[in-house]
């Protein structure tokens, strides 16, 4: 097993850390390899994502990415900004089906902005294609218009696009996955406005015939949107094209409290993956010691489950988790009263000894 391990900037050095240590207490054999990406591969070799990174990432089983980008970099040409390197990434390693689990842990049911009742339990996937849509369909971009309300005006535009064999494959992607949960997917489209989401459902529903086993739904983003605030927990598969699954992942996310407890995975075609955490490099709290690196090493845990076929190590990372926090501790994102509150080096140490047996230490 090869791991590349891309840290990244911000907070992404020091949860990366604090997850490549619980990897090491696991007693699996792998081969890792560190780069720079993001706003610190800039800094070196004048490029967010160099050739020798890319190069490791594509020779490697599987990649742990932290997160990229910081504000300063805001003015530098879009080419060269760090949020390039993730997009090139995807790009590059044809990494087209993108898992966001949104669960929500007993223990952190108060962080929700929800009713407590509303997110108990809760327990969804969202699946969103990454490497199509609006944010990649050409032509797009800026002109004097010729026609419209405004003819003469100038005007920018994008193309929303997709074809046939990349809605099967996420199509595919998401009824194996409601195989292995409860055989419920919901497809997510705009079916009553958009050709291309009308075409997205009548491939799905195509698709779904091979899957007489998986119960599927359509429903409208917009209604979607509502549904997941007033009753979340009745989705469990969620299927839905790259823009729509952008926005609908955030929502999800913030269902659970913190966004610095959900993890996410990006495969290729052969179950080749990025796995990151589903934040980005906090710059406000980087270097501080406070980030909660829990995503990260739940990102790990879904590395050796679906690219290292090491279901029985990514258990014990996720049963690790579960008893921190029912020990108590808590990072200051997730904190509450009567809880410990403990930082980003603090919570490494108490996942490693709930993995390696020892007793876990509560000390404020
Ligand atoms: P962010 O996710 O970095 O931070 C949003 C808020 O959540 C901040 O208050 C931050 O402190 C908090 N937060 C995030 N992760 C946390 C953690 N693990 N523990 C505790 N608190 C945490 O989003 P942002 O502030 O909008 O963006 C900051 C930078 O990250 C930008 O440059 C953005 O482009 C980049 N970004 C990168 C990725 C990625 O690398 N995949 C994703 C999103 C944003």
């Amino acid at each position: 097993m090869k791991i590349a391990i891309l840290p990244g900037d911000g907070i992404g050095t020091e949860i990366v850390h604090e997850a490549v240590r619980v990897l090491n207490v696991l007693d699996l054999k792998f081969e890792s390899d560190t780069a720079l990406v993001g706003g610190a591969a800039y800094e070196a070799h004048g490029h967010p994502l160099p050739e020798s990174t890319l190069k490791l990432a594509k020779e490697a089983d599987a990649i742990l990415f932290g997160a990229v980008g910081d504000w300063k970099y805001d003015k530098l040409e879009r080419a060269l900004r760090p949020e390039q390197a993730i997009l090139g990434l995807r790009k590059h390693l044809g990494l087209f089906a993108n898992f966001r689990p949104a669960l929500c842990y007993a223990e952190l049911t108060h962080a929700s902005s929800l009713k407590p009742e509303l997110v108990a339990g809760l327990d969804i996937l969202i699946i969103r294609e990454l490497t199509g849509d609006i944010y990649f369909g050409q032509p797009r971009g800026r002109r004097i218009a010729t026609d419209g309300h405004f003819p003469g005006a100038e005007e920018a535009f994008d193309t929303m696009r997709y074809s046939k064999p990349e809605i099967e494959r996420i199509a595919h992607v998401a009824f194996q996955a409601a195989r292995k949960r409860s055989k419920k997917v919901t497809s997510v489209d705009k079916a009553n406005v958009l050709e291309t989401f009308q075409f997205w459902k009548d491939v799905v529903t195509e698709v779904h015939a091979q899957y007489p086993d998986v119960e599927l739904e359509h429903m409208y983003v917009d209604n979607a949107a509502m549904q997941l605030v007033r009753a979340p927990k009745k989705f469990d598969v969620v299927v839905t094209g790259n823009m729509f699954g952008d926005i609908l992942s955030d929502e999800a996310a913030m269902l659970t409290g913190s966004i610095g407890m959900l993890p996410s995975a990006s495969l290729d075609k052969n179950g080749k993956g990025l796995y990151e955490p589903s934040h980005g490099s906090a710059p406000d709290i980087a270097g501080k010691g406070v980030a909660n690196p829990l995503a990260t090493m739940l990102s790990a845990a879904m590395m050796l489950r679906f690219s290292l076929d090491q279901a029985g190590a990514a258990d014990r990372i996720e049963s690790a988790v579960k008893a921190v926090l029912a020990a108590g501790l808590r990072t200051p994102d997730i904190w509450s009263e009567g809880t410990t509150k403990v930082g980003t080096r603090e919570m490494g140490d108490a996942v490693v000894a709930a993995i390696t047996g020892k007793t876990i230490t509560t000390k404020s």
